[in-house]
């Protein structure tokens, strides 16, 4: 299949692209009823989202002992919500955001990094924005290897007056992010996880670059990077290419990174035997070639990276992609394969090899 590569890296090649303008200030919130009795104020997990009004958690199964569809769909409901103004990286919304995310780490037992606020500024290409970092301590081995796992959290903002919801992208990603962090804690496993919901993906991959530059665990400590980009509609939506996929309903597409690659994609097809998962894999080369970019790729030369995508063509950055899209079993297999890839890792560590 020669032509694979170059024409579904076509499909990919704006995903890096800049976004739409900055979005005007927020609206004020919609008026409603008051409620019979006041809920307790909300304590802002980041200094950055003090002044602002936060935004509520979802209601969640915290005790889910499984990916939770119902947990899911409330994360991408939330996060595409227009209220939101599609996100835009640097906007007010967008560190309403960062500040939820934030608090829902804490909420699963994470804590922020060492002499950090779990939002964590940067300032890149005259945008000011954040990431929003996390660490759970693996408990025997408080100083061995860690996986970072990662999703963006911006999307496309507004144009003409209409948000760019982004529920694929990427929603879904932080949504599969969110249910990784709470299962991993929840499980009890001993590896140590840092969960970041990058920001600023959609201008450059501004977030990831500036983690890379100034990471909360030494990058040599890092065994992995797994990143999270579109991963709620089925592999290769909108696109021909699907028809040429073996068990295209529940596959997965990902990217292996070029550092310790093969030991990687070995693991990742471990990973995927458990599951029974069947993989797409999408071409890297011919990816960057085309100037396509996701957080994974500034952590390249560094560490292993792997990055999860289901590269779907339809309704990719336009209005359209909204919650109703999504599927969130989809999402679901894509947390069910990186807690495996975790496991992968662990035993890997334990077997010394
Ligand atoms: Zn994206």
């Amino acid at each position: 299949m020669p032509r694979l590569p170059l024409a579904l890296s076509l499909v990919l090649a704006a995903c890096g692209a800049p976004a739409a303008p900055p979005a005007p200030p927020p609206a004020p919130m919609a008026a409603s009823a008051p409620p019979p009795a006041a809920p307790p104020p909300i304590q802002p997990a980041c200094a950055l989202a003090a002044e602002l009004p936060s935004l509520p958690a979802p209601r969640l199964d915290l005790r889910a002992p499984e990916p939770s569809r119902e947990n899911l769909r409330a994360w991408v409901e939330l996060l595409a919500d227009p209220a939101l103004h599609g996100r835009a990286a640097g906007s007010s919304e967008n560190r309403r955001v960062a500040d939820l995310l934030a608090r829902a780490f804490l909420s699963f037992g994470f804590s922020p990094p060492e002499g950090h606020d779990p939002c964590v500024p940067f300032e890149r290409s005259g945008l000011r924005d954040q990431n929003v970092i996390a660490h759970l301590r693996g408990k025997p081995r408080p100083e061995g290897l860690a996986v970072l796992v990662g999703a963006h959290y911006d999307a496309q903002g507004e144009r003409g007056g209409e948000a760019y919801p982004g529920a694929d992208d990427n929603a879904s990603g932080v949504a599969a992010l969110l249910e990784i962090a709470r299962l991993h804690a929840l499980r009890g496993t001993d590896l140590d996880l840092v969960v970041v919901a990058f920001g600023a993906e959609e201008r450059g991959v501004l977030g990831a670059k500036a983690y890379v530059e100034a990471p909360t665990v030494p990058l040599s400590r890092l065994a992995l990077m797994v990143n999270l980009d579109m991963v709620g509609r089925p592999l290769l939506d909108g696109s021909p290419l699907r028809l040429v996929v073996p068990r295209a309903s529940e596959a997965l597409g990902f990217v292996v990174g070029t550092r310790d690659g093969e030991r990687t994609r070995a693991l990742l097809d471990r990973a995927a035997a458990r599951e029974d998962r069947p993989l797409f894999g999408i071409p890297e080369a011919a990816m960057t070639r085309l100037g396509y970019a996701s957080d994974s790729v500034p952590f390249g030369p560094h560490t292993p990276t792997i990055f999860l995508s289901d590269a779907a063509l339809a309704d990719y950055h336009q209005p359209t992609d909204t919650p109703d899209q999504i599927d969130t079993d989809q999402i679901g297999r894509a947390v069910r394969l990186t807690l495996t890839v975790l496991d992968e890792v662990r035993k890997e560590r334990d077997s010394g090899r």
